[in-house]
C-alpha cells in the first residue's frame, strides 16, 4: 500500500494549486481507487524515487457557512482516517479566520504527523504576515507559493522524511 498525504484546509487557500504543483507533469490521476468522491481529487505522485497518492480535498465551494463547517470537518475525519499525513492548507494573504481554527483544532487530536502549510507567501513582505499563524500553537511552519514555486522543495523534503 502507498502512503496517503491528504491536502486539507477552508476553501481558496489554495489547495488544488498545491495539489497541481507537487502533481506536475508526472500526474498520474488514481480513477479505480474504492470510496472515491467527486469532491475528493486523486493523485499518484512519485518523489525521490517513492510513489504516495495525494488527496485533494474540497472540490467544491459550499453556499453557506455551515456548509463550510460541515465540509471541512468531514474533509478532516477523511484526512484523519484515511491519510498517513495531513497537509493543512492556511492562506496569508487573508491570514487566520474561525474556520481555519476549526480544523486546526480537529487536527489537533489526530495522531498523525500534520504539517501546517502557509500559502500565498510569494516575497519577503507576505513571509513576515505569516509568522501570525504561530498563534495557532504549532512548532513549525512552511511557508510556501504554490503558485510561484517558493518554499515547496523545504516542505517536501521534511514531509518525505517523516512518511
Ligand atoms: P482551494 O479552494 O483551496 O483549492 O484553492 P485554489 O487552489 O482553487 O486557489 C484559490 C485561489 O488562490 C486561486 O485564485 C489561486 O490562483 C490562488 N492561489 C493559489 N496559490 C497561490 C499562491 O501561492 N499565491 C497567490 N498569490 N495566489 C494563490
Ligand atoms: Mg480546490
Amino acid at each position: 500500500m502507498k502512503p496517503i498525504i491528504a491536502i486539507v484546509g477552508r476553501p481558496n487557500v489554495g489547495k488544488s494549486t498545491l495539489f497541481n504543483r507537487l502533481v506536475g507533469r508526472r500526474k498520474a490521476m488514481v480513477d479505480d481507487m474504492p470510496g472515491v468522491t467527486r469532491d475528493r481529487n486523486y493523485a499518484e505522485v512519485t518523489r525521490f524515487d517513492r510513489p504516495f497518492i495525494l488527496v485533494d480535498t474540497g472540490g467544491f465551494e459550499p453556499e453557506t457557512n455551515d456548509r463550510l463547517l460541515q465540509q471541512m470537518r468531514e474533509q478532516s475525519r477523511f484526512a484523519m482516517d484515511e491519510a498517513d499525513l495531513i497537509l493543512l492548507v492556511l492562506d496569508a494573504r487573508s491570514g487566520l479566520t474561525p474556520a481555519d481554527e476549526d480544523v486546526v483544532e480537529m487536527l489537533r487530536r489526530v495522531d498523525k504527523p500534520v504539517f501546517f502549510v502557509v500559502n500565498k507567501v510569494d516575497g519577503d513582505r507576505q513571509e513576515n504576515a505569516a509568522g501570525d499563524f504561530y498563534s495557532i500553537g504549532v512548532d513549525r511552519l512552511y511557508t510556501v507559493s504554490a503558485e510561484h514555486n517558493r518554499g515547496i522543495g523545504d516542505l517536501m523534503d521534511d514531509v518525505m522524511e517523516v512518511l
